[in-house]
Order: C-alpha cells, then sequence, then structure tokens
C-alpha cells in the first residue's frame, strides 16, 4: 500500500521571513505526522533557512526546479548537489509553469530527472493536459508523451523513487477542480502505463498526486480515489490552516 504525500508547492511566493512563519506552523502541528509524508517546496531563497526549521520534524524539504548540469556556466541556475548540500529530498520537475512560461520541453525535464536521481533527490514529475487539449479529447495522449518522454533511462530500481503528480493545467490557480472521476481516470492511465514501462510491483508503488485548485474541502473525495495518492498544492499550501488540514485529509 502507498503512503499518501502532501507537497506544498510555494511557487514565487513569500520572503524569508514569510517562510519562516509559515514553515513554524506546519511544524507545529504535522510536525510528527508519521502516516504520511509532507513536504515543503520554497523558493530557492529560502531553501536553507526552512530546511533548518524542519530539522527535527518528519516533514520534507523539496525544491521548485533545478538545473541537470553538475556546475558550470548556467548563470542563474541550481544544481542537484547544491540542493542535497541543503537537504532538499524532493524536487519538483516539469511543472505546467516552467513547461509553459520558460520553454521547458520533454527531453530538458528528462535530462533533470535523470541527474536528480543520480543526487537522491526524488523527483516529483509533473504532467497534464491545458483546456484546449481536454476539449480536443487529447488528455490521455498529452500526458502518455509527457510521462514517457519524462522517464526516458529511468530503470525500475530508481522509478519507485520518483511520485508522478498529474495536474490539470485548467485546474491550476483557477478555483475549477477536476473532479474526482476525472482525475481518477487519468490516474489510473498513468498507474497502467508505469506498470507497462516497469513492471507492475514497480508501478503499483509510484505515488501519483493529483493537483490543481486541490483544498481541504475537496480533498476528502479526491484522495479516496484508488489511484489519488496526495496532492501537490499551491494556493492551500500558503497558509498553514489549509496545508495542516489537507495533511490531515490525507493522514
Ligand atoms: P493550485 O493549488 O494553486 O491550483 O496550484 C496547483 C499547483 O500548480 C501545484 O504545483
Amino acid at each position: 500500500i502507498r503512503k499518501k504525500l502532501i507537497a506544498g508547492n510555494w511557487k514565487m511566493n513569500n520572503t524569508s521571513s514569510d517562510a519562516a512563519d509559515l514553515v513554524s506552523g506546519i511544524v507545529s502541528e504535522v510536525g510528527r505526522a508519521n502516516d504520511v509524508d509532507v513536504v515543503v517546496c520554497p523558493p530557492f531563497t529560502s531553501i536553507e533557512s526552512v530546511g533548518k526549521a524542519l530539522a527535527d520534524s518528519s516533514v520534507k524539504l523539496g525544491a521548485q526546479n533545478m538545473h541537470p548540469e553538475r556546475s558550470g556556466a548556467y548563470t542563474g541556475e541550481i544544481s542537484a548537489g547544491m540542493l542535497r548540500s541543503l537537504f532538499a529530498s524532493y524536487v519538483i520537475l516539469g511543472h505546467s509553469e516552467r513547461r509553459a512560461l520558460f520553454g521547458e520541453t520533454d527531453a530538458f525535464i528528462n535530462q533533470k530527472v535523470l541527474a536528480a536521481i543520480k543526487s537522491e533527490l526524488k523527483p516529483i514529475l509533473c504532467v497534464g493536459e491545458t483546456l484546449e487539449e481536454r476539449e480536443a479529447g487529447t488528455t490521455l495522449k498529452v500526458v502518455q508523451t509527457q510521462l514517457e518522454a519524462g522517464l526516458v533511462g529511468v530503470s525500475k530500481e530508481q522509478a519507485t523513487s520518483v511520485v508522478i503528480a498529474y495536474e490539470p493545467v485548467w485546474a491550476i490557480g483557477t478555483g475549477k477542480v477536476a473532479t474526482s472521476d476525472q482525475a481518477q481516470e487519468v490516474h489510473a492511465f498513468i498507474r497502467d502505463l508505469l506498470n507497462k514501462l516497469f513492471t507492475p510491483a514497480v508501478g503499483g508503488k509510484i505515488r501519483i498526486l493529483y493537483g490543481g485548485s486541490m483544498k481541504p474541502a475537496n480533498a476528502p473525495e479526491l484522495l479516496a480515489q484508488p489511484d489519488i495518492d496526495g496532492g501537490l498544492i499551491g494556493g492551500a499550501a500558503l497558509e498553514a490552516r489549509s496545508f495542516v488540514d489537507l495533511v490531515k485529509a490525507a493522514s
């Protein structure tokens, strides 16, 4: 059985002092939770301070992006090794905002996935269709392409450290959550693909998160679906109260 995972993606929000307040609110309530994995992904500017605040808790640290190379002339970029040295254990890769606003391709995202695994960072690989793609009936095809291309070269031994996040672009930050049936349909499809790409035993261990306007009110129904193993939370992760309630909903 898969342990549920609730990850907060803070995006480009919170100064380091805002981050300190938020993380202390989270740690005081769910810093000892162990029936669900809890991850927070602050901006790079507060990775180190948030990591220190989490040191004695069960809450894990994640980053929102990284560069695939180990070091070098990549102005403005951050490597997996830098993140590991600050005790990050997860990294979000291929978020739709990175794909749409920063031109990240499947091939580039795949290089990041491989580099993260090599550095023992757990990738949270994001996939999901736009509204146009859903209306054109190509949702499953889009998700399949992103998933397969993102996982090229990942062995079945490595695959169990990977987390997949299904984030329909039309549901991100819009308040329009996918229905539990819509989400489960895609999650089951992803599970089936993972079973085929690796083995059913491996596919059965990989966690598939839902992301897109997930809130304490809609979480119980989503999390009750057989292939929804947690959430990647944006807006509702910016307040301790709602994030803690989401963790509790997954417990
Ligand atoms: P919202 O929860 O704000 O819709 O964002 C979801 C998301 O993109 C998480 O990565």
